[in-house]
């Protein structure tokens, strides 16, 4: 799958579109999720143009990739949340339920983020 340079996360590193920013760096930019589905509901996405998070692991050089989740890993102690603990997500592709296709993570914490995959 190509990049789609249109796509919303593609907008807000523009800043055609408003977020709540949480940190922000050369490599990565950390938001606030627009439907928080927990106290702390945090975006991290790279800079870069991957699609997912298939595309950035084959992709990215791994000195990238090594760098994202340790910015990841800080992030969530400056929110204030590794203490307790939190849940990070990866949604990738059709199945994985990925809406946005500019890679994201998801950092959900603040309360007791439950079971971690409803059965169906
Ligand atoms: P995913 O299903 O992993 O692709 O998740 C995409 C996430 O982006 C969802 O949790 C949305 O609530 C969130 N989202 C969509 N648009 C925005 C936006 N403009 N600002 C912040 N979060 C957004």
């Amino acid at each position: 799958m190509s990049y789609d340079p249109n796509n919303i996360f593609a907008k807000i590193l523009r800043g055609e579109i408003p977020n709540d920013t949480v940190h922000e760096d050369e490599d990565v930019l950390a938001f606030r999720d627009i439907n928080p589905q927990a106290p702390v509901h945090v975006l991290v996405i790279p800079k870069g143009e991957y699609v997912s998070l298939d595309d950035f692991a084959r992709d990215a050089p791994a000195e990238a990739v090594g760098r994202f989740f340790a910015k990841v890993g800080q992030i969530a102690r400056d929110l204030g949340v590794a203490g307790e603990g939190y849940r990070l997500i990866a949604n990738t592709g059709r199945h994985g339920g990925q809406e946005v296709p500019h890679f994201h993570v998801h950092i959900l914490g603040g309360r007791s983020i439950g079971p971690m995959v409803v059965k169906r």
